[in-house]
């Protein structure tokens, strides 16, 4: 262990005992009052106002610090000991092991039952139950689809609400030729005194390890949920969850009905410095997605007699028409994105006077609203969360170097704007290919159905076609009347986070915020209105928001493996004495 180990705990430790006070306080001096003065050391300053950013009102209403009040004894116990260093080795040990378990998702793999890549998902089925043996005891654990996992741990009291904790424990594959750029092996699992590892160590293995990790220190203490909780972890997200979640959701689905779960967590960002704060920001929407596939045909021959475009000639010039023209994207007022920018602009503490001012009075101007843009769209994160983006990401055109290419294809992605849908983001094609399929006279066509043929002799077809159609996910309420979820949820991170030296300040703001990309989730929305992606760690700073995720060098740090554990343990406990679910 290293010196960032003993300064996490003491942190931890010194946080408890503060969180401790104003509770010990109260108490004490109602029924001790002689005593007082054992206590006059302490601060008694309500906790709120030295940990966490508290207002009611303004453009970015902030709730309360949400700690367990039952079972406050036990919160204060677990989080003693999440704070200890033999605590912390075992959890770096837990998220090591689990990483060292190579569980890849390729595009190409086959059905389960006859494709052998799956197979890995055993193993790792099989170091959960070594692991976690308490979990494994207690709480019925059923195979989905063979390899999804899905833990029910009942509660006592079934008129309440169910909630359902979601991760997932596939990885995208490792490059074999970026090997040589990884710090450290990708399965290796190796800790380097501060950061774990490898694929899969951020996304998602420490948030399915931090989830069964806080179930499995919470049933040591012996506690037993008066609600039941339901923990879904899948083996294909990284393929689209239609193996592993789809059929875990439809089981769920099956056997609790439609809106049945107070709420959904799975997967998502942490919290970060933006803008000199720190801000937290809970996905409560998610971006729709389409590929649109562009297919043209035309004559093949000898490469002597070539016609004036070939197909890899005009599907060029349809991609680079397609780039020229890329979707208009403008704030809109009631999507969450611009709800974010509300807290920044109120809470930001280095956020320029111009785009504080701007987005303040762009509650009502529309000349604001365009400033916000003007000033926002500069960070091309902003500007691809806030729009529908388009990526050109697959091309295949001829075969030969003197044979005329008969067939050339590209597939553009696009992320939909929440404010968006599937048909408009097609009609958008539809309407930006028209005048170049007339201009090329080809037989243009959608679908099966065509939209429009040349006079003369067609030189060739153009037929666009859609896969993986994904509308925007519906919004989770995270105000008015039916957002307690969201609001406990806002609780439970200001009562988890820990000030962090490397980020700014000892507050943290939560507002609504939303992942560029899909998550699990899209399978479950049947199951509850109150879905959110959050995973409670430092993501650092804007500049490195996915720690490796999906790419070389990923790695987790152990500090934020141990707050995600008790971010977990925090929420169960919440959840399960709340009386608004
Ligand atoms: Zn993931």
């Amino acid at each position: 262990m290293n010196l960032q180990s003993q300064s996490w705990s003491a942190r931890r430790q010194s946080r408890v005992v503060r969180s401790l006070k104003p509770i010990i306080f109260v108490a004490v001096a109602a029924l001790l009052s002689t005593a007082i003065f054992l206590f006059s050391t302490y601060d008694t300053r309500p906790l709120t106002s030295q940990y966490a950013i508290v207002s009611s009102r303004g453009l970015c209403p902030q709730e309360d610090v949400l700690i367990p009040r039952t079972n406050f004894e036990l919160w204060t116990a677990i989080g003693e000991e999440i704070g200890t260093i033999a605590f912390k080795a075992s959890a770096i040990h837990w998220l090591s092991g689990a990483v060292q378990i190579e569980t890849e998702t390729y595009d190409d793999m086959g059905p389960v039952g006859e494709e052998p890549r799956w197979e890995n998902r055993l193993l790792f089925h099989e170091y959960l139950e070594k692991t976690f043996p308490l979990v494994h005891t207690v709480l019925k654990v059923e195979k989905i689809n063979k390899y999804g996992l899905l833990y029910t741990w009942q509660g006592t009291n079934v008129s309440l609400k169910p909630s359902l904790l979601m991760a997932h424990f596939d990885v995208v594959p490792v490059n074999p030729e970026t090997l040589s750029e990884w710090a450290y092996p990708p399965y290796s699992g190796w800790f380097d005194g501060q950061l774990i590892w490898g694929r899969g160590s951020n996304d998602d293995k420490s948030g399915l390890i931090g989830t069964i990790g806080a179930i499995e220190v919470l049933l040591r203490y012996g506690f037993q949920p008066s609600r039941t909780f339901v923990a879904a972890f899948g083996f294909d997200e990284e393929g689209g969850g239609s193996r592993g979640a789809k059929e875990l959701a439809a089981t769920v689905l099956h056997r609790y009905g439609e809106n049945s779960f107070a709420l959904i967590i799975d997967e998502g960002g942490g919290f970060s410095e933006k803008f000199g704060t720190v801000f937290a920001t809970p996905g409560i929407a998610e971006k729709g997605s389409v590929n649109i596939d562009l297919s043209i045909a035309a004559p093949g021959g000898h490469s002597s007699i070539p016609p004036e475009h070939t197909s890899i000639g005009i599907l060029s010039a349809l991609l680079v028409h397609l780039e020229n023209h890329p979707f208009e994207v403008h704030i809109e007022r009631e999507t969450s994105s611009y709800q974010m920018f509300q807290c920044f602009a109120e809470y930001g503490a280095t956020i320029s006077a111009a785009l504080r001012d701007a987005i303040k009075q762009s509650a009502s101007s529309d000349v604001a609203l365009r400033e916000v843009e003007a000033i926002l769209f500069q960070d091309q994160w902003f500007k691809s969360l806030v729009g529908t983006t388009q990526a050109v990401d697959m091309i295949h055109g001829g075969v030969k170097s003197n044979a005329l290419p008969e067939q050339a294809w590209a597939v553009v992605n696009h992320r939909i704007a929440t404010t968006s849908s599937v048909n408009a983001t097609v009609e958008h094609a539809v309407d930006l290919f028209l005048p170049l399929a007339k201009e090329f006279d080809l037989k243009f066509s959608t679908f099966g159905k065509t939209i429009s043929t040349p006079e003369t002799e067609p030189k060739g077809s153009l037929k666009l076609t859609t896969s993986f159609g994904l509308e925007p996910a519906p919004i989770s309420p995270f105000r008015g009347d039916k957002s307690a979820p969201y609001q406990l949820l806002s609780g439970t991170i200001k009562a988890t986070y820990n000030a962090h030296r490397d980020l700014s300040g000892d507050n943290i703001a939560v507002g609504p915020g939303m992942p560029t990309g899909n998550t699990d989730t899209k399978h479950y929305w049947p199951l509850s209105e109150h879905i959110f992606r959050y995973k409670h760690h430092n993501g650092g700073s804007s500049n490195n928001p996915l720690s490796g995720a999906h790419t070389v060098n990923e790695s987790f740090s152990a500090d934020s493996l141990l707050e995600t554990v008790q971010f977990f343990v925090t929420l169960i406990l919440n959840i399960d004495e709340s009386n608004e679910l």
